[in-house]
């Protein structure tokens, strides 16, 4: 491999996840193909291949740090695309159960973009690669292997066209990006092997988005408005402006275990007055929809352990949320897809990618934010699974933690460096850490009334 090699990547996919590991593999192979149904060249909106991009997407902290780092000056293309950057901690207002947690200079970079305009940024550097092509309107539809089933040699894939056929795209390798819904798992069966084992975590998730023109700026200086749901407060909601649309902000809620926000327009306002923070109300009540709401169900986080599998293919791959769906709220999908995308890097750096051993290099990336937002979930009472005295302690301490960053600013950021994949959840253990908790965590009243009995789905537990 490398300069002069003539070899070709097919990566199904070309969302977040495919895009990531095109700009890494682009280094070692001499074409790399994306293949999506959708069309994407140029496009800066909503796409049917990514219903999920209608509603907020943050990127974390080390997402951002690691997209920076493989395109260099993103943040000026997303600048002139009208997002505005900030402090994650300093420039966001971060509420826990009604209270605001102080803000600091944390010195971590947040790019408040709408998924469509990061995305489109982020194709716009993939595309701008010289030994990257896009393949459009294809939807995928199958593996080619040898004839022992031992290596995958390419794709089948079909225009979306009338009177179109199906076609054959040769490939050295194959790495499936194709998200949440991906087929790996069915073909792998095909072929005779043995599907991965999943997780699940049932959390019964949904987000209902809408845009508004605002007669009035609520965020000063600000970037954005999160009242994170927690388990006493579990409702949600993430408000910032619409980058480049001057006015336009978008209102996303979340409602987990069934409370799901409403999409018509009384009961979305409801939802929106239910929340433990009035300023969301105050500044929708009377502002002027652009648009109607739109509810996306996320009935499951799941990850896929291929890891586990001691039989696949030599020269397949899979990444992104195929391999890994996180619940969205704590917005680790794509620093995770990022993370991914290192990992292939670093495996590249030796020639093929062994598929077993990039897997395991994988997981141990995913572990953390997996056991984190995981453990998290089962902090809401309705949550299934077993809570070890582990995970009933972490979520006791981080309960406690973020009350105390309510009055400590330095617990703010101690938080928003673990939530931002920044520092190991270890590092809110620190003696110092653990000293300012216990000095500023005693609770204290709070001044909102939840939202309707039945609401509280049960505190840490
Ligand atoms: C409601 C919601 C909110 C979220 N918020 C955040 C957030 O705040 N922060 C964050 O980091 N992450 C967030 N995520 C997660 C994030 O969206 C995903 O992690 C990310 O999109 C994963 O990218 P991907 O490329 O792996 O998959 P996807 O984005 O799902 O892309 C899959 C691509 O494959 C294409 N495709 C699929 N099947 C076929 C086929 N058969 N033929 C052709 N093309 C196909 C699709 O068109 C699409 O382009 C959120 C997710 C949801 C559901």
């Amino acid at each position: 491999m490398g300069e002069g090699s003539t070899r070709r990547v097919v990566v199904l996919g070309a969302s977040m996840g495919g895009l990531l590991a095109a700009r890494v593999l682009a280094d070692r192979y001499a074409e790399v193909l994306l293949v999506d149904r959708d069309e994407v060249t140029g496009v800066s909106g909503y796409r049917p291949g990514v219903p999920h991009g209608r509603h907020a997407h943050g990127l974390v902290a080390r997402g951002y740090q690691i997209l920076e780092s493989q395109f260099p000056g993103l943040t000026d293309d997303l600048r002139a695309a009208g997002v505005v950057p900030g402090d994650f901690s300093g420039d966001i207002r971060w509420y826990v159960d009604g209270q605001r947690m102080l803000p600091s200079r944390s010195g971590l970079v947040s790019v408040p973009a709408t998924r469509p305009v990061l995305e489109h940024a982020v194709r716009n550097r993939v595309q701008a690669i010289p030994n990257v092509r896009v393949l459009e309107r294809h939807d995928i539809v199958g593996l080619v292997t040898t004839p022992d089933r031992a290596r995958v040699i390419g794709a089948r894939v079909q225009r979306r066209a009338e009177d179109s056929r199906e076609e054959v795209l040769d490939a050295d390798l194959v790495v499936d990006a194709t998200g949440r819904g991906s087929r790996t798992p069915a073909w792998l069966a095909a072929l005779g092997y043995q599907r991965p084992a999943e997780d699940r975590v049932k959390i019964d998730l949904a987000y209902t988005t809408r845009h508004f023109r605002l007669p009035e700026d609520p965020f000063g200086s600000d970037l954005a408005i999160i009242p994170a749901a927690t388990p006493t407060s579990p409702r949600g909601a993430f408000f910032y402006r619409v980058p480049g649309d001057g006015g336009v902000v978008e209102l996303t809620l979340t409602g987990i275990l069934g409370d799901y926000p409403p999409a018509d327009p009384e009961g979305f306002l409801a939802f929106v007055r239910s929340l433990p923070v009035p300023d969301i109300y105050r500044a929708v009540q009377d502002a002027e929809p652009v648009d109607d709401a739109v509810t996306f169900r996320f009935p499951a986080s799941v990850r896929r352990r291929y890891e586990r599998l001691t039989r696949f293919p030599a020269g397949l791959l899979v990444m992104g949320d195929a391999v890994c769906s996180f619940n969205p709220i704590y917005a680790q999908g794509m620093t995770a897809a990022a993370l991914g995308s290192l990992v292939l890097a670093e495996h590249l750096r030796h020639g093929e990618p062994q598929p077993v051993a990039f897997f395991r290099d994988l997981a141990r990336q995913l572990d953390s934010p997996w056991d984190f937002s995981g453990g998290a979930d089962l902090g809401y009472a309705g949550v299934e699974g077993k809570r070890t005295a582990k995970i009933r302690f972490a979520n006791a301490y981080v309960a406690r933690l973020q009350r105390a960053a309510t009055r400590d600013a330095r617990l703010t950021d101690a938080f928003i460096r673990v939530a931002g994949l920044i520092d190991p959840p270890s590092s809110l253990m620190r003696p110092a850490t653990m000293l300012r908790v216990l000095r500023h965590g005693r609770p204290r009243a709070t001044n909102h009334t939840p939202a309707r009995p039945g609401q509280l789905l049960g505190g840490r537990s």
